[in-house]
């Protein structure tokens, strides 16, 4: 069959294309027809029409009798021109064209003009250079784009379905050392293999150096995809043979189910991604969960809104009694910060102080925390007359100690307040010690140097380093309160209690203990030799100005 010419572009709109027009002079197929009992007959054909092969008998030609609904209806309407796509054949070899119907005028019924430009090759190379830019030279599967591509196809018809993401674990390594070469023929031997183990109307695609994309229908309220899931392990498991290496390829596995998120493509792919990241944390396959995300959302929530808190300064302190446990007399108070968030609820610190370590925020919370408890310190004494008595103590944060310049930061609020540093502790938790002992060990020393107490908070549940701890200018173990509240109902508390009160002897250290909220326990560990308590057996902790009203009273019995 002969082909119109299909390089010729009709100026688009073209002319309006009139009946009076020469139709020879019209460089593109081109027919006059007019009706004719139930169908057209031709009226005029044109050059490129005869050559393209396209019929010259009205009856015969296919071309006329496919539009003819189209023509009538046009004939039908009022409208002067109309142009479409359209196109004729079987799927294989069917030919596009852009027709356009003209009449010569308003008033004529039953004749038009028909043009056709031909899209064929154009919408051809148009669809080979879609399936190029949509597949993996490499393995041959489709890659990123072309696995959006089949999934927007099954989401159209809306079939239940599911993607699992394949990722392949230490392939940058394996391609460093073993080449490109033998690293492309790996990537096709475990296409091949995981394509084995795929289900006839799965697909498979690689959407990333290492990573495949499996679309997968959904039959069954059944795990089907983790079943998938679970062949695709056992089809990678056996090692593969390359060159003289025999090598093992692990994979992480990550499922979205596409109900989820039935319209967004990218999203889906998002998830299966995201459930990857934590396959491969652990558990080598894992379902997208949305309450991940969930979590994720709060979080940020949570950070923004502490963020404002902070700026606002909606943070405030309360100070918790600590009491000297032989005399029962209170020595000093630990500052612990509270947020009422704009809605009026009390956020928890367990909550927001991970948030705030995680994110940074901990330094500026931090520096206002020190900042206060200086300025509460300096107004308590001011309120009392002189020096209250009364020492503070203030947690910091590893982060802190890891990041600011700690010790500056103390002095600072030590000189605008005008207090000497011996009316300060310091509490740090273990875990600065791990992350950064030398660090944290200057950070110390500095600390001491201004007069400070320093405490290790929480002590017990961390990976404490003996050697470290006597290397360090610590006076006082806080035991956690894990091991102090109910410590009487349980010996192995008991004997760590115990554990630590003689190593904090052995030491030359005094011990804290935290959760005391009976007296008997208060007595006990008196009898034991620990040196201070704190607990709700003295105070839970109080607003500043019941700090002041307590040292108040407590002056006022002479104690
Ligand atoms: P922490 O340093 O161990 O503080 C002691 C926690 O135990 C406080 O919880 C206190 O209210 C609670 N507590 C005291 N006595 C008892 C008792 O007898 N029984 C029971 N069940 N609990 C008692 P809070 O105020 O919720 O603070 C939790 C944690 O948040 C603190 O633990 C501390 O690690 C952190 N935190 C609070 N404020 C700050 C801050 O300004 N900076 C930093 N870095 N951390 C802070
Ligand atoms: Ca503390
Ligand atoms: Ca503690």
């Amino acid at each position: 069959m002969a082909t119109a010419s299909t390089d010729v572009v009709m100026p688009e709109p073209a002319e309006p294309v009139t009946l009076a027009q020469d139709l020879e002079l019209i460089p593109i197929p081109a027919v006059q027809v007019v009706r004719r009992g139930d169908g057209f007959d031709f009226l005029a054909i044109n050059r490129a029409y005869r050559l393209a092969g396209l019929g010259v008998v009205a009856d015969r030609s296919a071309m006329l009798r496919a539009l003819a609904p189209r023509i009538d209806a046009f004939l039908r309407s009022t409208e002067l021109r109309s142009d479409f796509e359209w196109s004729i054949g079987e799927v294989i070899d069917s030919r596009y064209y852009r027709v356009t119907l003209a009449r010569p005028g308003q008033s004529v019924r039953d004749r038009c003009q028909i043009g056709f430009v031909d899209l064929t090759a154009q919408i051809h190379t148009e669809r080979s250079l879609r399936r190029e830019m949509t597949t993996d030279s490499l393995t041959g599967l489709p890659n990123r784009e072309g696995f959006s591509d089949m999934i927007e196809a099954v989401q159209a018809k809306r079939q239940r379905h599911a993607v699992l993401v394949v990722d392949l674990e230490r392939f940058g390594r394996l391609n460093a050392c073993l080449g490109g070469l033998a690293g492309d023929e790996l990537l096709i031997t475990v296409a091949r293999r995981i394509k084995g183990a795929l289900r006839a109307r799965d697909a498979l695609a690689r959407i990333g150096g290492d990573e495949f994309g499996v679309l997968m229908g959904i039959d069954t309220d059944g795990d089907e995809a983790r079943h998938l899931a679970d062949r695709i392990h056992r089809a990678l498991s056996t090692p593969f043979r390359l060159s003289d290496y025999e090598i093992g390829v692990e994979c992480s596995i990550g499922i979205a189910q596409g109900d989820d998120a039935l319209d967004d493509v990218e999203e889906l792919i998002r998830n299966a991604q995201f459930a990857v990241k934590r396959a491969k944390a652990g558990s080598k396959v894992e379902s997208y969960q949305t309450q991940a995300f969930t979590i994720a959302r709060e979080q940020f929530a949570m950070e923004t809104a502490l963020r404002r808190a902070i700026e606002d300064s909606r943070l405030r302190l309360t100070f918790q009694p600590i009491c000297d446990l032989s005399s029962g007399r209170i020595v000093s108070f630990e500052a612990l910060t509270r947020w009422r968030d704009h809605e009026g609820v009390e956020q928890e610190p367990s909550n927001f102080i991970p948030v705030a370590e995680e994110t940074g925020l901990i330094l500026p919370l931090g520096r206002w925390a020190m900042e206060e408890a200086a300025r509460t310190l300096a107004w308590l004494d001011t309120e009392c007359g002189g020096d209250c008595g009364m020492r503070v103590a203030v947690n910091l944060s590893a982060i802190q100690i890891q990041r600011d310049d700690i010790a500056g930061v103390v002095e600072g609020s030590l000189i605008r307040h005008g207090l000497p540093g011996e009316r300060l502790t310091l509490e740090l938790t273990e875990s600065a010690i791990v992350s950064d002992p030398d660090r944290t060990a200057r950070a110390m020393h500095a600390l001491r140097a201004l007069g400070t107490t320093l405490a290790m908070d929480d002590f017990g549940t961390g990976y404490s380093n003996l050697a470290y701890l006597q290397k360090l200018p610590i006076d006082v173990l806080k035991m956690d309160r894990s091991f102090v509240t109910g410590m009487l109902a349980d010996r192995d508390k008991m004997a760590i209690v115990r554990a630590i009160l003689s190593l904090a002897q052995a030491l030359g250290m005094k011990t804290t203990a935290e959760g005391v909220e009976t007296n008997e326990l208060a007595q006990t560990l008196a009898a034991l030799g620990c040196t201070y308590g704190q607990g709700y057996h003295y105070a839970r902790p109080l607003e500043a100005a019941q700090t002041l009203a307590l040292i108040r009273q407590l002056r006022a019995r002479g104690r």
